[in-house]
């Protein structure tokens, strides 16, 4: 699983939406920080010219667990750093 630095805009792929379990309550919407979800026909989905920054708020958001993103989140702090050369 891929792991990516919180409000990273990376290659990492869009979160996974099960439209199934769905009930277009708007949740994920109002936490996205970059508007990139929508409703269509009362279901989410994420825009086809959306900028995602992979914070997985989304999916913390979502009370159906409708939301998945396929990686690990963490903060710059967690960042392995290189080791100071000798
Ligand atoms: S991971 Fe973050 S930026 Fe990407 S769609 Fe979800 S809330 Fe929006
Ligand atoms: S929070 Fe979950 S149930 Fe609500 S609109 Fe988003 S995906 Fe659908």
């Amino acid at each position: 699983m891929p792991v990516i630095e919180r409000g990273e805009a990376s290659s990492a792929p869009w979160p996974e939406i099960d439209q199934s379990l769905c009930q277009g309550c708007g949740d994920c919407l109002t936490k996205c920080p970059t508007g990139a979800l929508t409703l269509v026909d009362g279901r989410v989905a994420v825009k086809p010219d959306a900028l995602c920054v992979h914070c997985a708020d989304c999916e913390a958001a979502c009370p159906r667990g409708a939301i998945h993103c396929p990686y690990e989140v963490i903060f710059a702090d967690e960042v392995p750093q290189p080791s100071p050369s000798l």
